[in-house]
């Protein structure tokens, strides 16, 4: 018999302990998801489990609990790779987060393969951590940063959406790499990543992908998507603080460059010259975050019990009353709301605004005392919110946890704030 979607959602809160506490007195609504998600007690279990029982270094000794920590490492590397469908475990290794994988690619694919006069494409709703490493390495090699404007920038239109009728002129013969968004953490829209790296693909040009909110709202298929480097962060998916993942295809991980030097990414040192070790380890020097990183199992285990069977069907189904909702809502008179999809479909429920003459962060502060936890400032998207004009913006940014119920309270506690500061 097809149980209730409420029970279901009920049982999904109930995996998730953060979401009963309270704050200023009051219950926990928590809808700042795009920063970080809360974690299932299947992972709080297993890292407060590993310190015990698996707390070894990594791929370094003959006993055997330093064996159970390899294992649990590996087995998570494993997890990620079918997560994603990736060929082989040679293809994901493990960093501290996106922004530490975007640095890794920008900086080791940079100094292979960009000189002076070159260009680096990047994407006008780029998160700061998909603008500044290319900056930072431009520079270094005399190359230049061009971006994909939005329809804000070419004034076609105010979603935020990437022009990509702009990208044909865009890839001349000196573009060395594109790097874009899956799905931006302002708008909230999908960027047709599949268009776009094809069009660069026909001129020869590698993709990085941030797939940092991409990952956790939609099923990735590096093969299908045929993006040759992609970037997310395991905290964002219900996994733990400082690890992330870089899929990168083989060829590319191989002709790059190492990173970081240190223990575990080589074969053999002397005083004169070092050889490195195969991939993945290359590019792991130093002990990982192993601990961390194992916790992907359990945090990837959880993203796809939100995503199959009927728990993935109830889930669904109150993500799109809760966007169907927030729209209606958020196109009230005096809000402007940033990145209004064509269809639900094309957003995933992020939905970041401004209301007229009144300070996003003076929002944020009286939504906090009715205890609703939702984000202020840049979001580090400061180009892109330039961009619509606004120095700073409210977000409000679901998980598959959280309720529509939750949305109708956050609005009445947004109209109670607003109407405070009116
Ligand atoms: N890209 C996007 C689209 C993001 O939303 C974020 C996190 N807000 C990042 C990159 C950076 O992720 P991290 O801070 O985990 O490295």
């Amino acid at each position: 018999m097809k149980r209730a979607r409420h029970d279901i959602i009920t049982e999904v809160r109930a995996r998730v302990p953060a979401l009963n506490l309270k704050m200023n007195g009051e219950n926990l609504v928590y809808l700042d998801n795009a920063a970080t998600t809360q974690k299932p007690s299947q992972v709080l279990d297993f890292l407060s489990d590993a310190l015990v029982t698996r707390n070894a270094n990594v791929h370094r000794s003959m006993y055997e609990l330093s064996d159970f920590s390899t294992m649990a490492y590996e087995n998570a590397r494993e997890k990620v790779r079918s997560f994603i469908n990736a060929p082989s475990r040679e293809n994901v290794i493990f960093t501290s987060g996106t922004t530490a994988s975007i640095n890794l690619v920008a900086t080791c694919f940079c100094q292979r393969f960009v000189g002076r006069g070159d260009v680096i494409l990047i994407e006008g709703d780029s998160h700061h951590s998909n603008i500044v490493p290319w900056q930072i390495t431009a520079e270094r090699a005399g190359a230049e940063v061009k971006v994909i404007p939005t329809d804000v920038m070419t004034g076609a239109g105010r979603s935020g959406r990437v022009a990509v009728e702009e990208l044909e002129g865009l890839l001349s013969d000196n573009v060395k790499i594109l790097a874009i968004t899956q799905i931006s953490n302002i708008t909230g829209l999908h960027n047709p990543v599949g268009e776009i790296i094809s069009a660069a693909h026909s001129k020869g040009i590698p993709v990085l992908v941030d797939g940092a909110q991409g990952i956790v709202h939609s099923p990735v298929d590096v093969q299908a998507m045929d993006c040759d480097f992609y970037a997310f962060s395991a905290h964002k998916i219900y996994g733990a603080t400082g690890v992330g993942v870089l899929y990168g295809k083989k060829d590319l991980l191989e002709a790059l460059p190492p990173y970081m030097g240190g223990g575990d990414m080589v074969e053999t040192v002397t005083y004169q010259k070092t050889t490195y070790a195969p991939l993945p380890l290359k590019f792991e020097a130093g002990t990982p975050n192993f601990i961390g990183a194992s916790s992907l199992l359990p945090a990837l285990e959880f993203a796809e019990y939100l995503r199959n069977g009927e728990v993935g069907e109830a889930v669904k189904e109150e993500e799109g009353e809760i966007i169907a909702y927030m729209l209606d809502r958020l196109s009230a008179p005096g809000i402007e709301l940033y990145g209004k999809p064509y269809d639900v479909g094309e957003k995933i429920p992020i939905f970041t605004f401004n209301i007229e003459s009144i300070n996003a962060g003076d929002l944020a502060q009286l939504l906090d005392k009715m205890g609703v936890a939702v984000r202020s400032g840049l979001m580090c998207a400061e180009p892109l919110l330039n961009s619509f004009g606004a120095v700073s913006a409210l977000r409000a940014s679901f998980a598959p946890y959280n309720t529509l119920e939750e949305a109708k309270t956050f609005i009445r506690c947004l109209e109670r704030a607003r109407m405070m500061l009116s």
